[in-house]
């Protein structure tokens, strides 16, 4: 079959959170553009990944406030889960958003897309079964898949994993996770709430890299509806055993532990998408944990760029894939030739991540520990309860609090929340990060009352207690009023 030949500005593998951002920011600037899509469009986070995990979510927690009214006065009942009607509810959502990633809205734009793998052929040429494109650059945005971790057995099981999960058969009797990161804890939760028994597994203790006061809140949650973690725990074998009547699975762990479950969900880490692309051909570096990029995702070949989950070390999220595309448009369409050397960072140390469960973990830049280790006694740290939050009072859910990690001058370091609502505080965090907004200025914001949010201001505002309620201020006070 003879290929069709392109010459465009620029070529993306990867239609996914990184690749579409690139694709429609370059075809509205008037730029040509191929991009290529193996799969469905939108890549992971539409079709496996965030979209269908926040939707499922939704339904655990409608389960979950049919059980839990009684502290409103409101009595609890047992909910009716209908399985296949709440994996409907997911494809529905995943059918709502999937218009915004089409093939046709990428057409519309300009963009010349193509539905099959690509990989590389030499330096500069990348080709298909059906082309062979010729750009000023390329980017390589072909995100992650599941890893499968080294468990003598797992390869002969059959098990599921972000990619399969939200179409399985049936409501799992007992759900077996490995890894209890975001994913474990999100879907082990939910699965919980709908009715599956559910038990985490893990070889490392769980949120390991969180502040630990906040972790535990979280794991305390999670193991007061019901979820069972063994962690850390090291699985020596797995295999396939009959669970009840029907399918299932059966863990032997080193302490001789043996666990049965109906279904197995692996969600030990995420292992970069780069088999196919024949990077060698292209002379682009890299490894099993990803590509190697410079600070402005430059990749060891100057026409070649990567975005998105493939960058070594980019740590899986989407709006981490996002801010790569904003900062790859800037620097090929927005920055003098000649001042090559001024670029756009696409490496930062202030990207934002939460879990979705109930209550949220959100965090963005160093933990304590990180911030003593590289700044030794120079750092202070203020935090405040939701137990002091009337708008978590009244709404009983006073569970957690924030924490702010900052230097004795009052720079944002860092910062955790754990709570209702996290993931929407720790923009303020974020907010203030990327724009250098002190510890004061923190203070300083008015905050409608009664706001959850407001547990910003407060932690931020006990930065001054002591010196605004001292001994000398008391005085001043009074001197100041005599004058009055
Ligand atoms: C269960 C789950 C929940 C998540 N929840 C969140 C969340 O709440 N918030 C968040 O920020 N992140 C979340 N993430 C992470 C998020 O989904 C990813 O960070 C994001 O999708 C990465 O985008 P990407 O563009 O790098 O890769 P992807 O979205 O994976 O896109 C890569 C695309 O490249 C295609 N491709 C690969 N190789 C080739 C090839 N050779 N030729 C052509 N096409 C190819 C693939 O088919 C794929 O469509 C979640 C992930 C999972 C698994």
């Amino acid at each position: 079959m003879s290929k069709t030949d392109y010459n465009v500005d620029i070529c993306i593998i990867g239609a996914g959170s990184a690749g579409l951002s690139i694709a429609s920011g370059a075809a509205q600037l008037g730029r040509s553009v191929v991009l290529y899509e193996a799969n469905e469009m939108g890549g992971d986070c539409l079709n496996s990944g965030c979209v269908p995990s926040k939707s499922i979510i939704a339904a655990g927690k409608a389960a979950h406030a049919q059980t839990s009214g009684d502290k409103y006065g409101i009595q609890p009942v047992s909910p009716k889960v209908d399985f296949d009607a709440v994996k409907a509810h997911v494809q529905g959502v995943i059918e709502q958003i999937a218009p915004v990633d089409s093939q046709e809205r990428f057409e519309g734009l300009g963009c010349t897309v193509i539905r099959e793998y690509a990989h590389f052929t030499d330096r500069k040429t990348v080709e298909s079964k059906s082309s062979r494109v010729k750009a000023k650059r390329f980017v390589i945005a072909t995100g992650s898949r599941a890893s499968a971790p080294p468990i003598p057995g797992l390869d002969k099981t059959p098990y599921l994993t972000n990619e399969t999960i939200f179409e399985v058969d049936r409501l799992p009797e007992h759900l077996i996770i490995i890894g209890a990161g975001p994913i474990g804890f999100e879907l082990g939760q939910t699965f919980r709430r709908l009715g599956s028994e559910v038990t985490i597994i893990d070889v490392a203790a769980p949120l390991g890299h969180n502040e630990p006061e906040h972790a535990k809140v979280l794991i305390e949650a999670l193991e007061s509806e019901g979820v069972k973690f063994i962690t850390p725990a090291k699985t020596k074998e797995i295999k396939k055993k009959k669970y009840k009547t029907k399918s299932g699975v059966s863990l032997k762990l080193e302490d001789g532990t043996k666990i049965d479950g109906s279904h197995l969900l692996v969600a030990a880490g995420r292992t970069p998408a780069l088999d196919r692309l024949d990077l060698e051909k292209a002379g682009v570096k890299y490894d099993k944990r990803g590509i190697d990029t410079d600070d402005a995702l430059r990749t060891s070949n100057p026409k070649v760029y990567a975005a998105g989950d493939v960058v070594k070390g980019m740590g899986g999220l989407t709006h981490a894939a996002g801010f790569h595309a904003g900062q790859l448009i800037k620097n090929f369409y927005f920055m003098p030739p000649l001042l090559g050397q001024f670029f756009a960072k696409a490496v930062i140390d202030r990207m934002p991540a939460a879990i979705y469960s109930e209550p949220e973990l959100a965090n963005i830049g160093l933990s304590e520990k990180d911030a003593r280790e590289k700044y030794g006694e120079d750092i202070k740290t203020v935090s405040w309860a939701f137990e002091e939050n009337d708008r978590a009072i009244a709404e009983r859910k006073t569970e957690g609090g924030l924490k702010i990690i900052a230097t004795k001058k009052g720079k944002v370091l860092g910062a955790s929340v754990v709570g209702e609502g996290a993931g929407e505080i720790i923009q303020m965090l974020s907010l203030a990060m990327s724009n250098g907004v002190k510890i004061s200025g923190l203070a300083q914001f008015i905050s409608p009352y009664p706001t959850r949010t407001e547990i910003v201001k407060r932690a931020a505002g006990s930065w001054y207690t002591d010196t605004i309620f001292s001994d000398k201020t008391r005085k001043l006070a009074g001197i100041l009023t005599k004058f009055q």
